[in-house]
């Protein structure tokens, strides 16, 4: 699966970064922008994450009927897997926050290049520039 695929950070209400005219790639108030972004973000997931905890064990407690198992199970499949999702989420937040703190945020792990504000804001956790991503999405392609 590809590392950014539907997770967009543009709805959770947190307005975008104004670079002014002049203004250095990746200063200290782009790279305080995209922390307190990523920290909203993996809040509000965690708390997702606590939610469905909870609404797991709550299911569990009704599952008496047998006629409502195959259901159940299901809708259980389906948590796991929003679950997985979230936890990997998760971890890949978590390590683009490092890359914060080492001042390494928002350049192509691939090939260098400034990923570009405009990319990251859309695509907080991204760590490709969008040629190497196009190019990676190509192989995985080929590859099938
Ligand atoms: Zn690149």
């Amino acid at each position: 699966m590809s590392e950014d695929t539907g997770h967009r950070a543009d709805h959770h209400g947190f307005p975008p970064y104004e670079v002014a005219p002049g203004e250095a790639y990746m200063n200290a108030n782009q790279e305080t922008h995209f922390r307190e972004l990523l920290d909203v973000w993996r809040t509000e997931l965690m708390e997702e994450v606590d939610r469905t905890v909870d609404h797991m064990k709550v299911d569990t407690v009704h599952c008496a009927d047998p006629n409502d198992r195959a259901t159940q199970e299901s809708d259980m499949g389906m948590e796991l897997r929003t679950r997985d999702r979230e936890r990997k989420l998760l971890t890949k937040i978590e390590k683009t926050l490092k890359k914060l703190d080492e001042h390494e945020y928002g350049y192509c792990e691939s090939c260098g290049v400034e990923i570009g504000i405009r990319r990251l804001e859309a695509r907080p956790t991204a760590d490709l520039c969008i040629d190497c991503k196009t190019r990676e999405e190509e192989l995985e392609r080929v590859r099938g």
